[in-house]
């Protein structure tokens, strides 16, 4: 018998209020489907193998390359973007610290956009653009591929951009800037500061 360690979290909003940038289409399948996905994916996986019991964290951290870390990936992944994003018109600008940080790094806020904007924009093929912080506290912008995620290189990750098609194709087909224009717009910069280790 399956027993469930991982769950799909709630989201702080519903389904259809992060449009017109993405539709409660796209919303709908990301979120009920794809990420559901993962979750009972991994849980099958772990169930019974030598990595039962350990947190999602942890099995991000150590499950050696395979079908564990893959889901593992995926599902901390969609956990960060999912909780990120808000259909408010609240903590549309960091402040504190990270913006502290950020101007360290970057020069400025729409600078660090722009280069975010970059690297997603390049990545090939399916995968994801990460804010991470290094263990000295410098922000670091660093694409990876599939589900593969910051934590498994000693990097924590503040903001993931979900760069596979099946995050924007239905909303934008091809055109990818155009998604990331927009999911800029629905970021949480006090959700992504508070992720600050
Ligand atoms: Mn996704």
């Amino acid at each position: 018998m399956i027993k469930f360690h991982f769950e799909l979290p709630k989201l702080g909003y519903q389904l259809g209020d992060l449009t017109p940038m993405m539709s409660q289409q796209t919303l709908s399948i990301h979120y009920e489907k794809h990420f559901r996905t993962y979750v009972d994916n991994l849980n099958q996986l772990v169930d019974g193998s030598k990595f039962e019991g350990l947190s999602l964290n942890e099995l991000v951290r150590h499950a050696p390359d395979g079908q564990i870390a893959d889901n593992a990936g995926q599902v901390l992944n969609h956990m960060l973007f999912f909780e990120q994003l808000s259909p408010t018109q609240n903590a549309k600008r960091p402040s504190g610290e990270f913006l502290f940080l950020v101007e360290q790094t970057f020069g400025s806020f729409d600078k660090m956009l722009e280069h975010l904007h970059k690297a997603a924009l390049a990545l090939f093929g399916s995968g994801w653009t990460f804010l991470a912080v290094n263990e000295i506290g410098e922000i670091k912008i660093l694409s990876l591929s599939n589900g593969d995620n910051p934590l498994r290189y000693n990097l924590t990750p503040i903001l993931a951009i979900d760069v596979w098609e099946h995050a924007y194709y239905l909303d934008y087909q091809n055109r990818r800037k155009d998604y990331l224009k927009n999911l800029f717009l629905l970021v949480n910069w006090q959700i992504v500061s508070s992720r600050l280790p």
